[in-house]
């Protein structure tokens, strides 16, 4: 057990966790380094798997229980020898021999996080907890993507590391944003109890192609929109700000998080703020100048800003985003066009 040392930090745990197999420091060991992705099958996740695989020294697993992700968003892997795909939900133990998680499992968007809400806080807190279990009994490293909801409606902008949030504790978002909460907090006591390496990311909304398309998030309803001529849906009063980071910035981020020294939690997200009204402008400028913008009603404790202090990323893990909104858009339009069958006017 570790003990509270007279100065407030925790000693290190008298027993470790076993470290990884002792043939790992054979010289003929010949195995790859294996690597489970927990929701590797959604948005983020399996652009995280492509860019995993093109290590050949990484073995990747896929845990999804397919409730926002797709077999589809792997498909170019199914059947290669170093991947393998379970049909797995967190929230239930899993005994396998891995060296590394990246655990994303858990829906992202608002309208799925909150379809079924005590499945969302099991996912985050029980699913955590299983996924530190196994990581403890393996000795693995393991990465959690957290989110900007920990800080909730913000009252300091923008948002660094230290901020301790303003989240109400009861609302229809609550299942999410205390989910990760808890989720960050088990993460902290595996650390400080068990001795796991543990690496926190805390993501802003993050964009790019196979974003589910009917999924609610606001680049993806308002991309779909302008590509089907319908109008832009603002939710009121558009004021409210959100920074975009494209998704290849991202999981660069979260790989350079998972291989470096620091626990974070650390901001990864892109910095550059728009109120949504703004985006809805750039969008129909980007696609369809024809198209309306309407407002519609909002959704209850919508955090009115958002803004990532990245200054941590930038000196700890010398990351900072590279693809600007107006350049990652037309990626997304180009995979959105594709899987809508709408070409595009000559
Ligand atoms: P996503 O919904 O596309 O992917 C989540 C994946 O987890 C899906 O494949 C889903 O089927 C799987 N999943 C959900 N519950 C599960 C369970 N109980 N067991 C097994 N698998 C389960 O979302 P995403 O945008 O790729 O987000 C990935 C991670 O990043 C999530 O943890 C999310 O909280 C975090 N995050 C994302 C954003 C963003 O803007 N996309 C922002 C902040 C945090
Ligand atoms: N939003 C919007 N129109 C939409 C969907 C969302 O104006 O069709 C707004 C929403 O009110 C919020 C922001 O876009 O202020 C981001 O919402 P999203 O669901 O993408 O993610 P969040 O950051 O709220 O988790």
């Amino acid at each position: 057990m570790a003990k509270e040392s007279s100065n407030g930090k925790y000693q290190s745990p008298s027993k470790p966790p076993p470290s990884p197999s002792p043939l790992r420091n054979s010289k003929f060991f010949q195995s790859n380094m294996r690597i489970l992705v927990t929701g590797g099958a959604g948005f983020i996740g399996s652009h995280l798997v492509d860019r995993l695989m093109e290590n050949e020294k990484n073995e990747v697993i896929v845990a999804d229980n397919y409730f926002t992700g797709s077999k589809d968003n792997l498909r170019k892997w199914i059947g290669h020898p170093r991947f393998e795909l379970i049909r797995h939900d967190v929230t239930e133990p899993l005994l396998i021999e891995v060296d590394q998680i990246y655990h994303l499992a858990c829906p992202a968007s608002p309208i799925f996080y909150k379809y079924n809400p005590v499945k969302t806080i099991k996912t985050n807190v029980i699913g955590t907890l299983n996924m530190l279990g196994l990581a403890k009994r393996v000795g693995a490293r393991i990465l959690l993507t957290s989110t900007s909801e920990v800080y909730g409606d913000p009252l300091v902008h923008p948002q660094d590391e230290s901020y301790w949030g303003n989240v109400n504790p009861i609302g229809v978002r609550s299942c999410y944003d205390e989910g990760k909460r808890v989720a960050e907090t088990l993460m902290f006591d595996y650390h400080r109890q068990h001795g796991i390496e543990i690496r926190i990311a805390r993501i802003f909304n993050t964009y790019g192609p196979r974003m589910n398309i009917d999924d609610g998030r606001v680049v993806s309803n308002f991309i779909a929109q302008a590509l089907r001529g319908e109008p832009l849906t603002v939710q009121a009063p558009g004021t409210q700000t959100r920074s975009f980071c494209y998704v290849s910035d991202m999981v660069d981020g979260l790989i350079r998080l998972m291989e470096g020294e620091h626990t974070g939690p650390i901001n990864i997200g892109n910095p550059g703020e728009f109120t949504m009204q703004e985006l809805a402008e750039t969008v129909k400028e980007l696609i369809d100048p024809e198209v309306t913008i309407k407002s519609v009603e909002n959704t209850p404790d919508d955090p009115r800003q958002r803004k990532p202090d990245i200054t941590k990323a930038k000196e700890l893990l010398g990351w900072e985003p590279k693809v600007k909104l107006r350049d990652g858009l037309p990626l997304m339009e180009e995979d959105f066009r594709q899987r809508l069958e709408i070409p595009k006017k000559k």
